[in-house]
Parts: C-alpha cells; sequence; structure tokens
C-alpha cells in the first residue's frame, strides 16, 4: 500500500521501458488516474468506433496516431472526475506539438509535476518487445521468458486469454523505435529545460524501478 500522491506525472519512455507496467502498479497503489494513450486506442479499435478505425492503421505499422486526434482525446480524458487532481500520463505525449499542447491546457496549480524518463538500452527493448503478450480483458502485462504465466496463453490475474499485440511484431517494432528516436526522444531536452525532468535506470527489476518511481514522484 502506498500513500495517495498528488502528482501531475508523465512517464516518457521509449516501446517496452516498462511505463505501462509501472503506471499500472503506481496509479493502482497511489490512487491516481492511469491514463494510458496506447490503452485507450486499443479500446476504440476494439469497439470499433470511428476513432478506432482510423487509427488501427497508425498502430498496426508502428506509426503514430496523427496529433489532433491524441489531443482532442487526453483533453477529454484529463476533464473526466477522477483525474481532476492526480494523474500519471503513460505514452503522452509523444511530439513537440503534444507536449505543447499538454501546455497549454494546464495552467496553475493544475500544471505538471514531473516527467519520469525511463532509460533502457535499445537491445535490451527490443527482447522486451518481441516476447511481450497482454491479457486482452484486463490488460495485464507479461513476457514468454522473464514473466510467463502459468498456463501458456492464459492470464494468471483473471484467466483472460493473452494477445500478441499486432505491433509487438518485428517490423512494427523497429518502425516504432525509429519514431521513439526521431519524434518523442526530443521531448526529453523540452523538459529537461523547463526543469521537469527525473531519470529513471529502468533497466533494472520492476521491483526495483517501482521503489524509486515512489522516492522520485514525491
Ligand atoms: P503504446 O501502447 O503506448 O505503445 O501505444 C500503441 C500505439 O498507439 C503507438 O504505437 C501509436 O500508434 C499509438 N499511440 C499511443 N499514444 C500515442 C500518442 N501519444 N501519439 C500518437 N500515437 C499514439
Amino acid at each position: 500500500m502506498v500513500a495517495t500522491l498528488r502528482s501531475r506525472c508523465v512517464f516518457l519512455g521509449a516501446p517496452g521501458a516498462g511505463k505501462g507496467t509501472q503506471a499500472k502498479k503506481v496509479a493502482e497503489g497511489a490512487r491516481l488516474a492511469h491514463i494510458s494513450t496506447g490503452d485507450m486506442l486499443r479500446a476504440q479499435v476494439a469497439a470499433g468506433t470511428a476513432l478506432g478505425l482510423e487509427a488501427k492503421g497508425y498502430m498496426d505499422a508502428g506509426k503514430l496516431v496523427p496529433d489532433q486526434l491524441i489531443i482532442a482525446m487526453v483533453k477529454a480524458r484529463i476533464a473526466e472526475p477522477d483525474a481532476a487532481h492526480a494523474w500519471i500520463l503513460d505514452g503522452f505525449p509523444r511530439t513537440l506539438a503534444q507536449a505543447e499542447a499538454l501546455d497549454k491546457s494546464l495552467s496553475g496549480a493544475s500544471a505538471l509535476s514531473h516527467v519520469i524518463a525511463f532509460a533502457v538500452p535499445e537491445a535490451v527493448l527490443v527482447g522486451r518487445l518481441s516476447g511481450r503478450r497482454t491479457c486482452g480483458s484486463c490488460g495485464a502485462i507479461w513476457h514468454i521468458e522473464s514473466n510467463p504465466t502459468r498456463v501458456a496463453g492464459v492470464c494468471d490475474a483473471c484467466g483472460g486469454a493473452l494477445v500478441h499485440r499486432s505491433d509487438d511484431r518485428p517490423e512494427a517494432i523497429t518502425k516504432r523505435l525509429e519514431v521513439y528516436r526521431s519524434q518523442t526522444a526530443p521531448l526529453l531536452a523540452y523538459y529537461r529545460d523547463r526543469g521537469l525532468l527525473r531519470e529513471v535506470d529502468a533497466n533494472r527489476p520492476p521491483e526495483v524501478v517501482f521503489q524509486e518511481l515512489l522516492q522520485r514522484m514525491r
């Protein structure tokens, strides 16, 4: 059990850096809203909405969904009651235009508290992404080698079927890492210049990273 954190925080890092796993855990323990743009988009795709249909092609190819769609989606989500005081943005912003839009929509007491940068070497990211399996029901994240379920293909937490995300396949992984380097990594300097960046070595066991996050998010 973790004390409530009143923080509005961005988790920044390449795909596979562990942002989703950690955000889920921190948010549950500290009663923060966990806002994952990837999860929100996958829910739209599963529900067959207009946004989901538009986003799917970009996602499967490992490309970013256009800024205006994502920005509108996040603004609406942050305006919901459970996100009034404290949240973790997981996977947003991913471009400079998104970061600027976020700055504009937050001000004064509701401004960003800090940005946690998850550092992991690229070779490690590839191994994490290609072995990753996600529960289609509860969203729990597993790995076929480093964190396998008791029964292959079945979630230990809820019994749901595990999914190999289409963008966790080799061609899409290469594209996503390239997109991260060119479009998202520049945000490290953007937030460092604003005095908001806190870097965490995320190439360590999840429990060690989790404990450090709790310290760094205060
Ligand atoms: P994630 O689960 O965060 O890795 O996101 C999966 C995919 O959703 C990404 O590869 C993008 O296609 C899309 N996506 C998620 N967040 C964003 C964002 N902030 N901007 C653009 N596309 C996004």
